[in-house]
C-alpha cells in the first residue's frame, strides 16, 4: 500500500473533530487556536516494540490505545484537559492496513471519550513498530499542576491500590477527571509510571521536601514490592492540605516534611529510588 492509501483509510475511521483545529492532517503542519486566558501544556511518550510492548499479547487496538493513554496520563497530572495529539508511527513489514486500521481504532475510541482531536502525524516504515504521541492539554492560566511545589505539612496521596495489574497494563485508563478535580485542591502531583519509590523521589526532590509513609496500598494479588517499584500503574499521586476535601477514591500513604538525604521514608525505614528505569536496568 501506499501512505496516500493508508492516510485514506486513517481519515475514513470515526474519531473526535475540534473547532479549535483550524487546519489538521492534509497541510504541512496543523493550525490550533487557542482559548484566551488558558496555559497549553505538552507531553510526549514513546511506544516501541521490543521496548514497551510485544506482539502477542498486545494487540494493535492495545497499542493504540496505549500509546494515547501514556500521554493522556501525563496531561491529568498536570490537571490539564487534553485538546490535540499528533501522532508519529514507523510500522514493520508485519504491519499491513489491516493493522493499522486496528491501532486506529484503538486510540480513536479513547480519544473521542476524551475529545482528544489528531491534529497531524507522519507514517514511516521501519523493522520493528515504533510511535510516538505528542499530547497537548490546556488548563486556566497558571493553574496546572506541578510536582514541584509541595509543601511541608501537605498530605501525600495516590488514586488507587499500587501494583501492576495485567489488564490495566495492556488497557491503562488515564485519571483526567481527577486531574481536574486536583487543580482545586493538590499542592503538587504527578502520574505513577515508573513506581512510587522512584516517582516520590521525583516529587520530592523537585520540591525540595521528604515523604514520611505510613501505608503503601497494595492492589489485590500484588506484593508491597511491586507496589512500591513495579511502576506502570498510571495511577496519580499528589500532595495537599491535610484539612482540604479529599476526592473519592483518594488514599493516603503520608505527610510531607522538610527536605533531608533519605528523601523517601516508610514508617522510618529509607525507600531507596529504584523503579523503572529505561537507562539503569
Ligand atoms: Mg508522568
Amino acid at each position: 500500500v501506499t501512505e496516500a492509501e493508508l492516510l485514506k483509510l486513517i481519515s475514513t475511521l470515526p474519531q473526535p473533530a475540534s473547532a479549535q483545529l483550524i487546519r489538521g492532517i492534509g497541510d504541512d503542519a496543523a493550525i490550533w487556536r487557542p482559548k484566551p486566558g488558558e496555559d497549553l501544556v505538552f507531553t510526549t511518550d514513546f511506544l516501541i516494540e521490543g521496548v514497551h510492548f510485544t506482539v502477542p499479547p498486545y494487540s494493535p487496538a492495545d497499542i493504540g490505545h496505549k500509546l494515547l493513554a501514556r500521554g493522556l496520563s501525563d496531561i491529568a497530572a498536570m490537571g490539564a484537559e487534553p485538546r490535540f495529539c499528533l501522532l508519529s508511527l514507523a510500522l514493520s513489514p508485519a504491519a499491513g492496513p489491516r493493522w493499522v486500521k486496528a491501532f486506529y481504532t484503538g486510540l480513536f475510541n479513547l480519544a473521542s471519550r476524551y475529545n482528544v482531536a489528531l491534529a497531524g502525524g507522519d507514517l514511516s516504515h521501519t523493522d520493528k513498530i515504533a510511535s510516538d504521541i505528542v499530547v497537548c492539554g490546556a488548563v486556566p492560566r497558571s493553574k496546572a499542576l506541578r510536582r514541584d511545589t509541595a509543601k511541608p505539612g501537605d498530605a501525600i496521596y495516590v488514586s488507587a491500590p499500587l501494583g501492576r495489574d495485567w489488564s490495566r497494563y495492556r488497557r491503562p485508563e488515564p485519571r483526567i477527571e481527577l486531574g481536574l478535580q486536583l487543580r482545586e485542591t493538590a499542592t503538587a502531583a504527578m502520574d505513577v509510571t515508573d513506581g512510587l519509590a522512584l516517582d516520590l523521589h521525583r516529587l520530592c526532590e523537585a520540591s525540595d521536601v521528604s515523604a514520611e509513609l505510613t501505608n503503601i496500598p497494595v492492589r489485590r494479588g500484588a506484593t508491597q514490592d511491586q507496589a512500591l517499584y513495579g511502576g506502570e500503574d498510571y495511577e496519580l499521586l499528589w500532595t495537599a492540605p491535610p484539612q482540604a476535601a479529599e476526592p473519592r477514591g483518594a488514599i493516603r500513604i503520608g505527610t510531607v516534611a522538610k527536605g533531608r538525604r533519605d528523601r523517601v521514608a516508610l514508617n522510618a525505614v529509607p525507600v531507596p529510588a529504584k523503579g523503572y528505569d529505561h537507562f539503569n536496568k
